[in-house]
């Protein structure tokens, strides 16, 4: 495999963190690179190589690699024969606006030959500038048009991306606080986010009451909000703290969205390409959506790519309706029908569930110990939510002693959700046991070890 030698497959770490020469690229970033800077303020190296589960930083330490690029890199870093689909490509065109391509027609026909079989002949595909947040703009475009209507209704805990309208969108309130004026005529419902309900209830008196609320604002001539233009969801909210929407909930939100012909749009971003174990998480709620938002893993490599696929009444807008210079991106094509490709003959996605349950397992010991409030999952996109056992409230500064514990030992991870409470997993998709058991050894003993007094 590519940099196996140099970058190793086992996790070692020598010395303190960062490193000398991390140190030295992390102050020159300091000085130079925005404060909007994130991930290595918590993570503190800097990347020199990686090879599938593995990454190795400037001074010579090898981690596995649980956060994959923020879910990007589905067959890891460097897959060898993706790299290849992906240079052969690079030689022969690299960039082709919207024109037609055998790179981007091969990447289409595979996209499609990933759905449903009641839903492809139905879809349409619409490239995007190359992000997810792009892409969620171009799906609220799209229902916008498709509809005459203004208004969109997004729940509470979803993450949706960083431009003006995605961010409107998204129920994380600290990066939206800063922003005057977002785009208006967004409602925000409650997500059933059960280790907290947004009512108050309990297991025993939920019936799905945020269903409820939602079917009868809707339904409502009193209920304050004219038909919307869009429904807008995650069926895992990564971001908001890894939280897999009730099966009944989703439902429930695709009947009365059909009922009243309110376009739903489920955000794939992080769920798709087979994150949960299937290709798209809504094949496990049993709906069809109208939109599926997807990027991220599409390219499997990391190259940028983001497209909607959507039915194909709602394809009334008008040509140019959603341009973007950087749409052609054909190294992203051919990489993405190669991952495509190999998942298949791999059988990676009988990998995300048999890992998955692997994780599961071993995470389990963690269900009655004070300080976890809850320990969940769908595939290999898991969350372990820290909480005080006395208030209930955010395990902030638990969950980053435990990312920090679990670096200086071998492992990256990611933390989200409410206050940073969630230590949050994101193997590659073809993670081995053999990785996911060491990673899960080093979790352990970093939640062990910094557990609370
Ligand atoms: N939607 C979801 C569900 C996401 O998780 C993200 C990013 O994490 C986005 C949209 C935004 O994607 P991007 O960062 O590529 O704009």
């Amino acid at each position: 495999m590519i940099e196996t030698q140099t970058v190793g497959t086992v996790p070692h770490v020598a010395g303190e963190l960062p490193g000398p020469r991390s140190a030295e690229y992390l102050a020159h970033q300091g000085r130079w690179e925005s404060n909007a800077r994130v991930y290595p303020r918590n993570l503190p190296i800097a990347l020199a190589g990686g090879a599938g589960s593995h990454v190795r930083d400037l001074d010579g330490n090898v981690f596995i690699d649980f956060l994959s690029g923020a879910g990007v890199l589905a067959l890891g870093h460097n897959h060898p024969e993706v790299v290849a689909a992906a240079t052969e490509q690079l030689r022969r065109l690299t960039h082709g606006l919207d024109f037609p391509t055998p790179a981007k027609r091969a990447f289409v026909d595979a996209q499609l030959s990933m759905l449903p079989p009641g839903l492809r002949s139905r879809m349409k595909i619409h490239f995007c500038g190359p992000a997810g947040a792009n892409a969620v703009d171009a799906a609220l475009k799209l229902c916008k048009t498709a509809t005459g209507r203004g208004e969109v209704v997004s729940f509470q805990g979803g993450f949706h991306g960083a431009n003006h309208a995605a961010m409107a969108v998204t129920g994380l309130v600290a990066q939206k606080q800063p922003i005057a004026h977002g785009v208006p005529g967004v409602h925000f419902f409650p997500y059933s986010s059960c280790s907290r309900c947004p009512l108050g209830l309990t297991e025993d008196s939920c019936e799905t009451n945020c269903a409820v609320l939602l079917e009868r604002a809707l339904r409502d001539p009193l209920g304050g909000i004219p038909r919307p233009a869009a429904v807008v969801m995650e069926l895992v909210q990564g971001e908001g703290g890894v939280v897999p929407a009730r099966r009944e909930f989703v439902r429930r939100v695709r009947a009365v969205t059909r009922e009243l012909d309110i376009p739903l749009v489920v955000d794939e971003v992080q769920t798709g390409c087979g994150r949960t174990g299937t290709w798209f998480a809504f094949e496990q709620y049993d709906i069809e959506p109208d939109v599926v938002v997807a990027s991220k893993a599409l390219s499997g490599l990391g190259l940028p790519v983001a497209v909607i696929l959507y039915d194909r009444r709602l394809d009334v807008w008008a040509p140019g309706a959603h341009t973007g210079t950087f749409r052609g991106n054909q190294a992203a094509f051919a990489a993405g029908a190669e991952t495509v490709r190999i998942m298949r003959r791999d059988d990676v996605l009988g990998n995300v569930r048999r890992r998955g349950e692997q994780l599961g397992r071993r995470l389990a010991v963690l269900r009655d110990r004070p300080w976890v409030r809850e320990v969940r999952g769908l595939g290999l996109m898991w969350g372990i939510e820290l909480a005080s056992p006395h208030d209930g409230r955010p395990a902030t500064e638990y969950a980053r002693a435990v990312q920090a514990r679990a670096l200086r030992t071998g492992l990256i991870l990611e933390l989200g959700g409410r206050d940073n409470g969630v230590v949050r997993l994101l193997p590659p998709l073809n993670v081995t046991a053999e990785v996911v058991d060491a990673a899960c050894t080093i979790l352990l003993d970093a939640l062990e070890h910094c557990r609370p007094g």
